[in-house]
């Protein structure tokens, strides 16, 4: 699990007292952040704070919840990452989305079923929840970029979910054995649907609560951490402005984030 990270922008080199004083000022902020963190897990997984701790940082998610566990199934990743010094103009890996599985009273949910291959689909699923495939409820699709569908047709038992302008445009690529169907508001009465666009201007978002922390399942409307930092758009984004401005939306519900093409990260 990542912990927060101080600010990334270069900042202006620090000299004599007054750099002292803002170094100070930093390191201060840093230690905070991470003493805040690892207090607020430990109030998370119920264990007493150390006389002296600082305060906890104050969790989004509410206890009450109906759902029980959430599990990612596939870690993504991109198929070019300007972080990593590689250009925009052409992908120099195969891309996998990261998937998500969420598990609640009477529901089990996967989210951006990643894998094309059945038998990968399957071994996964199994590696990381013990389930199979028909074990399966429901799948919801972030958005109509192929990566994040590739197995959807895994799932035929399953319910096919999507919000409106996403099940529209999987339903006419004609590729699909059967319909996907719209969705809005609270699926299972647990896992609400929000709307987060900038990648694409219909892509939608799933928050739910669990054991008190606030998770947001973002899709593509968060790449990696590093473009959250940034909160800079992939390069295939159709309105950056946007996309920051869901990214942010993100950041005031969301104690942990799961991105579209990464490991989940704490927003605190
Ligand atoms: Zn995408």
């Amino acid at each position: 699990m990542s912990l927060p990270h101080p600010p990334c922008k270069p900042q202006p080199k620090a000299s004599g007292s007054a750099g002292r004083h803002n170094r100070a000022a930093f390191l201060a902020r840093a230690a905070f952040g991470i003493l805040g963190t690892v207090t607020a897990l430990g109030a998370v997984s119920g264990a007493e704070p150390a006389a002296g701790a600082l305060p906890s940082a104050s969790l989004k998610g509410k206890r009450k919840s109906k759902v029980r566990r959430w599990d990612v199934i596939t870690l993504g990743n991109l198929s070019r990452n300007r972080y990593w010094g590689e250009g925009d103009d052409r992908g120099v890996r195969s891309a996998i989305c990261t998937c998500t599985v969420i598990q609640g009273e009477g529901f089990r949910l996967i989210v951006d079923p990643s894998l094309a291959k059945a038998e990968q689909m399957t071994a996964e699923l199994d590696r990381r929840t013990g389930l199979k495939l028909r074990d399966i409820d429901a799948v919801f699709v972030t958005h109509e970029h192929a990566d994040h569908w590739f197995g959807l047709a895994h799932f035929p038992e399953a319910r096919w979910l999507a919000a409106q302008d996403v099940a529209a445009a999987l339903n006419k690529t004609h590729k699909l054995p059967k319909q996907v169907e719209s969705a809005t508001g609270k699926l299972f009465d647990a896992v609400e649907i929000i709307a987060t666009p900038g990648h694409t201007l219909s892509h939608h978002s799933l928050r739910f609560d669990c054991d008190g922390v606030s998770v947001v399942v973002a899709g593509d409307a968060v790449a990696t951490l590093d473009f959250w930092r940034d909160r800079r758009g992939y390069f295939n984004c159709v309105d950056f402005d946007l996309s920051a401005r869901s990214m942010n939306a993100i950041a005031g519900l969301a104690d942990i984030v799961v991105p579209g093409h990464d490991n989940f990260f704490l927003s605190l």
